[in-house]
């Protein structure tokens, strides 16, 4: 089975000919509110190729928490590591420009909540893949990441938003899954040579490029994985779809460079409908 642990948020998206600066109002168009966050799109992605799969994270008691526990159980995620605080579910505010250029502003909310203590040996039992990001508390998703390695699952850790980890916490991790902007965040920008990730501690990597698809990183060379070539429609949640599907071809028994072909074919399916979650195919859409 899969453990996901991370975020979920509401996302409230508003188009915009213009975002407003410091003490300016500006009318957008209408609001199109839907299910987010990194850690519920990649459960649902996961859940929707047909993966047992879990989502360990913090919602709030409001209609937005509602939203999000509908739509992963839509997709077959179990709720038993879903808590509800008293924080608001956490959103996310973006605006889109005509040139398609997103601008974005997490309210966490709940999500900060998430505790080392959420961490339970209930949670991680059953787990062969563990899959973390970021939108929750560093020292949460550190102290995860250690107990997931112990626990002998495979540890994946999905560094975005980018963010510096301890070193200790990136050598417990089997497969470091980063964009381009990340892995130039974690390498300097001056460098351009990927393998350069597996020096940060990690038994593995794999940097997604857009259209371009992707590349796995191990001691011994980097493959390259296309992506289907598709026409993009909307890329929002690309990477989420991709880390969900990659999670669950690696919990079916699949090696890393056979996951990552299919979770290229899957994140090319996400990128032409819109939204995030609900443009996750089923695995009869894509293979
Ligand atoms: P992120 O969404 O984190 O920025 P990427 O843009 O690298 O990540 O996209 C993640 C994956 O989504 C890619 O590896 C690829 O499989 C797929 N993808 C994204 N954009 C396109 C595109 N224009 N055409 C085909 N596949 C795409």
């Amino acid at each position: 089975a899969v453990l996901v642990i991370g975020s979920a948020n509401a996302d409230l998206v508003v188009p915009v000919d213009h975002r407003p600066a410091g003490g300016e109002t500006v009318l957008g168009g209408d609001t199109v509110l839907s299910p987010g966050g990194k850690g519920a799109n990649t459960a649902v992605a996961a859940g929707r190729l047909g993966a047992s799969v879990a989502l360990l994270g913090a919602v709030g008691p409001d209609a937005y928490g509602t939203l999000l526990r509908d739509s992963l159980t839509g997709a077959g995620v179990s709720l038993d590591h879903l808590r509800t605080v008293d924080r608001p579910t956490g959103i996310a505010y973006i605006t889109v420009t005509p040139d398609g250029e997103n601008s974005i502003l997490v309210s966490p909310g709940a999500n900060s909540a998430l505790s080392p203590s959420d961490i339970t040996d209930a949670a991680l039992s059953g787990a062969s893949v563990v899959v973390l990001s970021l939108e929750v508390p560093l020292a949460t998703v550190s102290h995860a990441v250690s107990r997931a390695a112990a626990s002998g699952a495979t540890v994946l850790l999905n560094l975005s938003p980018a963010a510096l980890l301890p070193t200790e916490t990136l050598s417990a991790v089997d497969v470091l899954l980063v964009n381009e902007h990340e892995a130039a965040y974690l390498l300097g920008s001056t460098s351009a040579d990927l393998t350069g990730l597996l020096a940060l501690g990690p038994r593995a990597a794999v940097v997604t490029l857009g259209a371009r698809g992707a590349v796995v990183i191990t001691p011994e060379g980097p493959t390259s994985v296309a992506s289907p070539t598709v026409r993009a429609l909307d890329t929002t949640g690309a990477g989420d779809a991709f880390a969900g599907a990659l999670a669950a071809s690696l919990a079916s028994g699949l090696s890393l460079t056979e996951a990552a072909h299919r979770a290229a074919a899957v994140a090319a399916v996400s990128v032409t409908r819109a939204g995030a979650q609900p443009s996750y195919p089923t695995a009869a859409e894509v293979f």
